[in-house]
């Protein structure tokens, strides 16, 4: 049996501009602030002091924890995790005497399915993060990350592959695959470059 769905939840001290969507089952805590034009999903968690907007776009089951800000030009899609604290840019050149601070100077950034974000992480913006994407807390990301690469440092570098559970992938001795999460036991290959679940095989 399933819980019915509730309507969002926007705890008395945020506050919510005109012209935004929330999804069913989701929760905004204390202190936030979502402007106008901006969609939330269902059944999202927003931690304290989280800033959204305008017109970002968060899909749904997405975790935010506190201290965060989603400005214009950020898309995060179905289930991502950005821990506490980390932090997207939107202009790559800041300057006040020469301000750069229009819509047309954003640069677009998106964060694939299933990628979690450490605490503390910086994401410059313009990059793209591959679905299931580790990256690890004190990061500094500036440029593409993979899909399932286990990335950290500054700048980022990869280390290793993610599983979509979020565990580091160890080397699999199966012959079908190149890698396995010691946790689910979900196996993985290469698949023109990019690594991809083994599907034929499921664990
Ligand atoms: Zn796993």
């Amino acid at each position: 049996m399933t819980t019915p769905s509730k309507p969002a939840f926007v705890h008395e001290s945020s506050y919510v501009d005109e012209e935004v969507s929330i999804g069913r089952d989701t929760q905004i805590w204390h202190f936030c602030h979502v402007l106008t034009g901006s969609k939330i999903g269902e059944r999202c968690r927003i931690g304290q002091n989280v800033v959204i907007g305008p017109r970002a776009e968060v899909g749904n089951n997405v975790k935010v924890q506190n201290n965060v800000s989603i400005y214009e030009g950020v898309t995060l899609e179905d289930d991502v995790f950005c821990g506490p604290s980390m932090v997207f840019t939107n202009v790559t050149t800041p300057s006040c005497a020469f301000p750069r601070n229009t819509a047309d100077q954003f640069a677009p950034t998106r964060v694939g399915r299933g990628a979690s974000i450490g605490a503390n992480a910086t994401i410059v913006c313009g990059i793209t993060i591959g679905q299931h994407a580790l990256i690890g807390a004190g990061a500094v990301v500036t440029k593409d990350v993979p899909a399932h690469a286990l990335v950290y440092g500054n700048p980022a570098r990869q280390h290793g592959w993610a599983c979509e559970c979020g565990v580091r992938l160890q080397a699999s001795d199966d012959a079908k695959s190149a890698f396995s999460c010691p946790d689910c036991n979900r196996l993985y290959r290469f698949s023109n470059s990019s690594l991809a679940r083994v599907t034929d095989n499921a664990a």
